[in-house]
């Protein structure tokens, strides 16, 4: 497998247009992450468990979360990357003008009908912040709150079935160690 020149570039570029755009956020977790390790780990997720070479896909997990927890605009994806990476960006990215739980609904609700590689990024950051949840939960989260992450992202991945078993099953692997950590 050999990657173009620039479809490297385009990946290098989003890695540091991204890790410029969530410089000063850190994630959730007790252990004081950069926002950007997550992520890495979700387009390297895609990559090492998926199998996932598509450029577009990998660069777009690279940017996923850049719409909704940044500053960063429609138009300016569109403009550095071009319409195909900006659209699968806003296909992952919920429209913060709803309620939170109207949010959460819609996930469950849209997951299906995405397209591939918005499914394939969805399914990824699932795996990621459940895996957070299990070994790096927030400190403020109630076990009673984690469970019912893992509830709900349990509700969403099943709208993203059928398109990358490596995935799905580590998933349900993580979910069922999740399930074991709540269990008693
Ligand atoms: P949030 O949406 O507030 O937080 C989860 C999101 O934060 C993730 O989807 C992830 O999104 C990001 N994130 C950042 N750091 C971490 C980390 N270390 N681990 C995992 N995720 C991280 O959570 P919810 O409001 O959805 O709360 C979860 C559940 O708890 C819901 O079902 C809600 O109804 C319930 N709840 C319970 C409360 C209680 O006190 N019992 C209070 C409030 C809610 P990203 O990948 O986009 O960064
Ligand atoms: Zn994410």
């Amino acid at each position: 497998m050999t990657f173009e020149d620039n479809q490297v570039g385009i990946l290098l570029k989003a890695i540091h247009f991204a890790a410029a755009k969530h410089m000063r956020q850190r994630r959730k977790s007790s252990d004081d992450i950069p926002y950007i390790n997550h992520p890495i780990e979700v387009a390297f997720t895609l990559f090492e468990i998926g199998g996932i070479r598509d450029p577009a896909t990998l660069t777009s997990a690279i940017l996923h979360d850049t719409i909704e927890d940044t500053s960063t605009t429609a138009e300016e994806l569109s403009t550095v990357f071009g319409q195909d990476i900006c659209i699968i960006v806003l296909e992952v990215s919920d429209d913060k003008r709803l309620p939170k739980a109207e949010r959460k609904r819609l996930q469950i609700l849209n997951a299906p009908h995405k397209s591939i590689p918005a499914r394939l990024v969805k399914l990824a950051d699932k795996i990621c912040n459940i895996r957070d949840i299990i070994h790096s939960p927030p400190p403020d989260w109630s076990a009673e709150r984690q469970e019912e992450y893992l509830d709900w992202t349990a509700q969403v991945v099943n709208g993203l079935r059928g398109i990358n078993p490596a995935l799905e099953n580590e998933y349900d692997t993580l979910l069922a160690e999740g399930r074991l950590k709540f269990s008693h």
